[in-house]
């Protein structure tokens, strides 16, 4: 049977069809609390190191590899990026990324998408690159899928403000920082140079979990290739913080059924900052 207080964090994410998800043979989907009650979540071992992928590929908008070869690409140099950025404090990075033209994407950008949300927040989100409405505007998830990720976020009473309680608060960024043309997919080596930009950022917030939403973050992050729902209901680790996988608001927007999916991702983050606290 649902709770009341089910009913109103279904609600709260948009979820209004809650019966066809509970059947005799499965368990009603956990509350928070529940989740911290559970036994420890098991926690997967870190990635590998960061590796230096191959040079770009030119893709299609449709992330299709094109037939024609890709411009000159930017060479990699993650490694002395991240060392560029090492010891930058908050205001210093944003102007790092708004300055950055390492790889190809500066080209097309309107402007860099640095994050947003609480400098200290227990949670952090990272997503994938920005769109034409976060190009437009500066920020991450905005439009319809931003306004649902915040909906899953007050229904654990959390917000991007970037004041208040950092226990409740919410720090946003993608793993690209400028947006790759016509939205296609993001290439391997646009994502390994923006890397150390999201290090830095998650060194400076000491999140005590990461929310990794989307294929292309999530697969960026864990070294996978692996489709989201075989990375799912796990606990990883990214340069030692948790790391909990989930669907891309995106994604749930069109399809209804794995919002309920996405709702035990929350549960089982919830349940990983609390063991933290
Ligand atoms: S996507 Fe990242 S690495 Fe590429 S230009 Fe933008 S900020 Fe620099």
């Amino acid at each position: 049977m649902q709770t009341e207080r089910q009913r109103a964090m279904l609600r709260a994410m948009g979820l209004r069809v809650w019966a066809p998800l509970v059947t005799p043979d499965a368990d009603p989907l956990p509350l928070p609390e529940a989740a911290a009650a559970a036994p420890p979540p098991r926690v997967v071992e870190p990635p590998p190191p960061i590796r230096q992928p191959a040079a770009t590929t030119a893709r299609t908008p449709s992330g299709a590899p094109a037939s024609t070869p890709a411009a000159a690409p930017a060479p990699v140099r993650t490694a002395a990026l991240r060392a560029d950025v090492a010891g930058l404090d908050w205001p210093q990075l944003r102007e790092a990324v708004a300055a950055c033209r390492a790889c190809g994407l500066c080209e097309s950008r309107s402007q860099t998408v640095f994050g947003t949300g609480h400098p200290q927040a227990h949670w952090m989100v990272v997503g994938e690159a920005p769109g034409e409405q976060e190009d437009r505007q500066g920020e991450p998830f905005v439009g319809p899928s931003g306004l649902l990720l915040d909906r899953m976020l007050a229904a654990l009473q959390l917000t991007r403000a970037d004041d208040g309680p950092p226990a409740e608060r919410v720090y946003i960024a993608n793993t690209l920082k400028c947006r790759p043309p016509r939205n296609r997919n993001p290439a391997p080596d646009e994502l390994a140079q923006c890397e150390p930009f999201l290090l830095r950022q998650i060194e400076l917030v000491r999140p005590r979990l990461i929310l990794a939403m989307g294929r292309f973050a999530v697969q960026a992050l864990l070294r996978s290739d692996a489709p989201i729902g075989r990375l799912r209901g796990q606990v990883h680790r990214y340069h030692g913080v948790p790391l909990v996988v989930t669907y891309h608001p995106a994604y749930l927007l069109r399809t209804l059924a794995d919002k309920a999916k996405a709702w035990d991702d929350l549960c089982l983050a919830a349940g990983v900052v609390r063991e933290c606290s």
